[in-house]
């Protein structure tokens, strides 16, 4: 839990993210586990890459590698780990070049540049080792620059260990079980933060209306709204939910793989769950599943993939494949959808590759799937997915508005017959 005081700079928000339980998506699918949603939108430039990039600029200043006023920071990615460099290079004073392909987004390219960053993107379609490619355009650039350092998530050792504490992040909430509700904070006058409030403290109250206001509206009813929203929705309950205590399955999206190798082989440790199950999520098109006849386009499919984050045409170092108990792979249109679905049933404002993790996780879990005939429908069963970043690096993608509802001006209101 991220404590109350004042933090020194924004790198120090980077981390404690919550662990969000997942309810009305398994419940429409028939999955009776407990599937949690790590939120890693919440960290300070808005993706799990933040944390990478802390770790990776904080030990390269300390073994010198950095020289601040002096250093430049020049780094290939597919945007979210040029975020968290960029704005850890605003802070501690470098400049910063970020090459990234064409393919990503406007909105993580206006970051970007917003931190005060160069941005140099480079051909969606060239493979990693072409000259065009942001792996090799930034290794050029950097044979120019004199003071260039590429601290190279695809080898850096800091990326997958920067998720050490990722892991310890959702042991701890697994161990510290469900916060209450919204509703019963509120009901203790504490606010509605439930991380926060675990236990009301002695002589927390009911919210009553003030009766010099007279009579109250129904609204303002001096019910106990723990109760109330609790009976009416069982699903806001999730205090009952029983719980193994330990993460038994790890679902997560692999780029650099990073995140799945780092949170992995902490939770897979003898002092937590050597027999957790790691699922990776990998586009179609991409080429890191194994076995690697997954990876065989289906007739027709070009190879490419919209969706932005995951999936390599190579194996990255950064990447333990020992780690991955089982692949699975997903097309877009799934993933886009899923993404809706998180930020419309669950108010989860997660980015596409959100939506790959949980489709394959709830793909996977639900009756018919490979995760149900190993699982069943265990009970206590502790899903957790990691959701990397937010719709808001996709604001004007075509994707995110299917099925949205239409958006009208005043003017073509007719007062009359609105509905
Ligand atoms: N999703 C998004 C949106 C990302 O930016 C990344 C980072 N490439 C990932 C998933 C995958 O994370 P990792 O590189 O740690 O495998």
């Amino acid at each position: 839990m991220r404590p109350q005081a004042v933090l020194p700079d924004a790198l120090c928000a980077v981390g404690d993210t919550p662990l969000i339980r997942l309810n009305r998506i398994p419940a429409a699918e028939g999955i009776r586990c407990n599937v949690m949603a790590k939120c890693e939108y919440f960290n300070a430039g808005g993706s799990v890459k933040d944390r990478i990039a802390r770790r990776m600029l904080l030990s390269a200043e300390q073994n010198g590698t950095l020289i601040p006023g002096k250093s430049i920071v020049v780094e290939p990615t597919s945007g979210n780990t040029g975020i968290g460099l960029a704005l850890a290079c605003a802070i501690r004073g470098y400049r910063c070049i970020i090459v990234l392909p064409e393919k990503m987004s406007a909105e993580k390219v206006n970051t970007l540049r917003a931190l005060g960053a160069e941005v140099i993107r480079t051909p969606t379609e060239a493979a990693h080792d072409d000259p065009r490619s942001n792996i090799m355009v930034a290794r050029r650039l950097a044979e120019k620059l004199p003071d260039a350092v590429i601290l190279d998530q695809y080898n850096n050792p800091n990326n997958p260990m920067a998720h050490w504490g990722t892991a310890e992040e959702i042991i701890e909430a697994i161990v510290a079980g469900y916060a209450p509700p919204a509703e019963a904070s509120l009901a203790t006058g504490m606010g509605a933060a439930p991380n926060k409030d675990v236990h009301a403290p002695a002589g927390a109250r009911p919210l009553t209306p003030d009766s010099s206001q007279g009579a109250a509206s129904p609204e303002q009813r001096p019910v106990d709204l723990a109760t109330s929203a609790m009976a009416a929705h069982s699903l806001a309950s999730p205090a009952s939910a029983s719980s193994s205590g330990l993460v038994d399955v790890l679902v997560c999206g692999v780029g650099t793989g990073g995140t799945v190798s780092g949170i992995a082989s902490r939770l897979k440790r003898a002092d937590h769950n050597p027999g957790c199950f790691v699922l990776g999520v990998d586009p179609v098109g991409s080429d890191l599943a194994l076995p690697a006849s997954l990876n065989q386009l289906p007739e027709g499919a070009d190879g490419s993939y919209k969706v932005e984050g995951i999936g390599y045409d190579f194996d990255p170092n950064t990447l333990d494949k020992t780690m991955i108990d089982e692949w699975y792979k997903t097309v877009d249109d799934v993933s886009f959808a899923y993404a809706r679905r998180l930020i419309g049933e669950e108010g989860l404002l997660a980015g596409g590759s959100s939506g790959a993790a949980v489709g394959a996780a709830i793909s996977w879990l639900k009756p018919g799937g490979a995760g149900y005939e190993r699982f069943g429908s265990k009970e206590g069963l502790n899903v957790v997915v990691v959701l990397p970043d937010s719709l808001r690096n996709y604001i004007t993608k075509p994707w995110l508005s299917v099925d949205a509802k239409p958006e009208l001006r005043e003017s073509e209101i007719d007062f009359d017959s609105f509905q």
